[in-house]
């Protein structure tokens, strides 16, 4: 009989699809290029902090009673208090949930915003759910949480299917279990008169045109060095989709297709799709399946289109080894998080396709939280221009760190000895050595308690 194979040995499942798994197949793969990183640490930064799994029951509109799960997960409190949104998705699940929360970590690290990671979600279908049914989830759903969040411990945000609204509610809710004293800074993303932030609506998609502007500046992409005329192809057209799409489209970049839950548009033209059109119809049907003068076409036609850059912003795994062949655009730009699974991140690697990826990407959400929390602590409004700018200097300092890190990276690996050992570093592996070198070095800069 064969002895088993060490576990470091065995070969590594590259398309295991549970998000744990992929979000420590990430991690390890960052720390292999970590010098003297010690075993008990990598453990501690890898595992969540702690994880809460409740159970309500709630009213619904026709009078009978539905019971509901909900999850929330802090994974990590090194760098400051919990950050992450709440997402209402039949999908949820514990085990992403806790993937998303690590991925906060690292995202909230390399940006440098003094927040850990943590991240929450219900299981539930939004969409068939009635206003005040969400108006009850929501607030029963925080009344479970209880002093597990809060402004100086965890604060939630939006995320798939919560907005403003639901962060209204969460705020509410908090404000009345905890009377008289400053509560705004226990969520963000709450509307502008409700301590919100100027631009925070916009803001990760705001974020994603930076990243994306200063890497075609940086000569990413050797063919392409502005926005101006680029193909562009959004998957899911909903908070952030919309901001990319306007944003993109404002800056002279051409939108060829755009899709949503219930399929794709695409324009056979140079000219673009009319984005203004696209959201207005999409406003009054629900979905941007039949806007007149454009053509129908599936999710999985949008992401195999020919394109200059392919923008993710729905869902996770949506790129995955059985379609990453026939992937044609020059650029993804992760909009959402986790849209490429590590198999499709090595084929695109060798196919020479660069990812910028959701850690670096998508920051601009949580950067303007940030800049919500301060606001709400110091009691000030800053101004849109002031958001945008101080979102732009970090977008871009992060977008050059991460290339210099790339370019240290992959100098170091051409010089390795057998081309195993040779293989291209991506930038997402580059960024999250960055992230975690410094959640390291806080971690041992406060001292391993007692
Ligand atoms: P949203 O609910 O506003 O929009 C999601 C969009 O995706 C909707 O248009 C929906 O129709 C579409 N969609 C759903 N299933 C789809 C499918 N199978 N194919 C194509 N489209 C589909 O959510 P959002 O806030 O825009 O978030 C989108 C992504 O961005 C998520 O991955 C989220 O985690 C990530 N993200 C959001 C923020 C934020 O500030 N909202 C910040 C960082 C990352």
């Amino acid at each position: 009989m064969a002895t088993p194979e060490p576990e470091d040995k065995q070969p590594v499942d590259t398309e295991n699809l549970n998000p744990v798994h992929i979000s420590r197949y990430q991690f390890d793969r960052a720390t292999q290029h970590i010098d003297q990183l010690k075993h008990g640490l990598i453990d501690f930064l890898k595992s969540p902090k702690r994880t809460l799994s409740v159970c309500f029951p709630v009213m619904m509109d026709d009078g009978s009673v539905k019971t509901f799960h909900g999850f929330r997960t802090v994974h990590s409190r090194v760098l400051g208090p919990g950050k992450g949104g709440i997402r209402y998705h039949p999908e949820v699940s514990k085990e992403e949930v806790k993937s998303l929360a690590a991925l906060m970590t690292w995202k909230c690290a390399l940006v440098e915003v003094p927040f850990g990671g943590a991240k929450g979600g219900v299981i539930c279908d939004a969409k068939a759910l009635s206003h005040d049914e969400l108006r009850r989830i929501t607030r029963r759903f925080v009344t479970e949480l209880g002093d597990d969040i809060g402004p100086y411990t965890d604060i939630p945000a939006p995320d798939m299917y919560t907005n403003d609204q639901t962060m209204a509610w969460i705020y509410d809710t908090y404000d009345i279990m905890h009377p008289g004293r400053n509560n705004h800074p226990v969520v963000t993303g709450k509307p502008v008169d409700l301590g919100g932030s100027s631009g925070r609506d916009k803001a990760t998609g705001q974020g994603v045109f930076y990243a994306t502007e200063r890497y075609l500046s940086e000569g990413g992409l050797p063919e392409l060095k502005s926005l101006k005329d680029a193909r562009i192809a959004i998957q899911g057209i909903g908070n952030v989709g919309a901001a990319v799409a306007t944003l993109f489209d404002q800056a002279g970049a051409k939108i060829i297709a755009v899709s949503d839950s219930s399929g794709g548009i695409c324009v056979d033209n140079n000219e673009g799709l009319n984005v203004d059109s696209v959201l207005e119809y999409k406003k009054i049907n629900g979905t941007v399946v039949g806007l007149p003068e454009t053509r129908t076409i599936t999710n999985d036609d949008l992401l195999e289109m020919d394109c200059d850059i392919l923008i993710p912003a729905a869902l996770g795994q949506q790129i995955r080894a059985d379609n990453v062949d026939r992937i044609q655009a020059s650029l993804i730009v992760e909009a959402a998080n986790g849209p490429i699974t590590p198999a499709a991140d090595d084929l695109l690697v060798s196919k020479g396709i660069p990812v910028i990826p959701d850690i670096l990407a998508n920051a601009g959400g949580v950067i303007v939280s940030f800049f919500e929390w301060v606001q709400n602590i110091k009691h000030e409004d800053w101004k849109l221009d002031e958001v945008d700018h101080s979102l732009r200097v970090k977008m871009y300092r992060s977008v050059d760190i991460v290339i210099n890190k790339w370019r240290l990276l992959n100098e170091v690996q051409t010089s390795k000895e057998t081309p195993e050992e040779m293989t291209p570093i991506d930038l997402r592996t580059a960024a999250l050595v960055l992230a975690i070198e410094r959640l390291a070095n806080v971690t041992l800069e406060r001292g391993i308690w007692p």
